[in-house]
């Protein structure tokens, strides 16, 4: 069990806190993997040079079910089964630090959301992590939990994040548990994989049978973001398809 403690933090809140090259445990929190990927993480990374969604995918992660949604979950497969490192850690630090996913930004903040069921409102809260190893948090640089959401630059992640949670809403909702495999093969494709994604809906019409928004539809042939919404809302219409 970890025992690190968990400190709750409000969005005006402020603490202490740097990352930097120059710190002793420079890249000590970027092993030990246990890591989810998000739909808009893996949007980012296939933003790095070189790197496309499917290639990505195929290479760095491993794919799952979420335990109650029946969703499918990508995690990022450690680049050594010990230590559990990282693919992407080198001496100099993260080699994808412009498109590091959203809990590398977080980090050492902890976000969790609940929706009301009545309004659909999201609240967050906030905790901040103090690992033992971590000595970041003897630096003297303040920042709000605002400020630092705001500098790491996760305002996108969240948002996007958030609607994905929109969806788990629903599914567990109206449909829990394990999908077929068609439609969990539609599901991977329209959250993770978006290069098929858009080929799939521009060129072989996947969606045609959908009511979805025009602009958004329109938007979605050159805008990944947009693509990602597009993908999220056929998900929902799937779910409350279901008998
Ligand atoms: S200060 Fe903390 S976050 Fe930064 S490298 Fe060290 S362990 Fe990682
Ligand atoms: S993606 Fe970058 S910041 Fe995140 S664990 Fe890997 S090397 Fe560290």
């Amino acid at each position: 069990m970890n025992d690190d403690p968990m400190i709750p933090l409000s969005p005006d809140d402020s603490f202490s806190f740097d990352c930097s090259s120059k710190i002793g445990c420079f890249n000590e929190c970027c092993r030990d993997l246990n890591q989810f990927l998000t739909p808009y993480d893996v949007l980012r990374i296939k933003q790095v040079p070189g790197m496309s969604s499917s290639g990505f995918l195929e290479q760095y992660c491993g794919q799952h079910a979420g335990p109650e949604s029946g969703l499918p979950v990508v995690t990022l497969k450690p680049a050594d089964p010990f230590t559990l490192v990282c693919p992407f850690v080198s001496p100099d630090g993260c080699t994808i630090y412009q498109h590091r996913p959203s809990s590398c930004r977080m980090y050492p903040l902890v976000r969790a959301v609940s929706r009301s069921r009545e309004s659909g409102r999201l609240t967050e809260y906030f905790a901040l992590l103090k690992e033992s190893h971590c000595m970041g948090h003897e630096q003297n640089q303040e920042s709000t939990v605002s400020q630092w959401i705001k500098n790491q630059g996760l305002l996108p992640y969240n948002d996007m994040n958030d609607k994905l949670l929109e969806v788990i809403s629903l599914k567990n909702r109206i449909c829990p548990g394990p999908m077929d495999v068609k439609t969990s093969r539609f599901c991977f494709m329209a959250l993770y994989d978006l290069h098929p994604f858009r080929r799939h809906v521009f060129e072989k019409s996947i969606l045609k049978d959908m009511t979805l928004d025009e602009n958004l539809l329109e938007k979605a042939r050159t805008d990944d973001v947009a693509l990602l919404t597009l993908g999220m809302e056929a998900i929902k219409q799937l779910i409350l398809k279901e008998p």
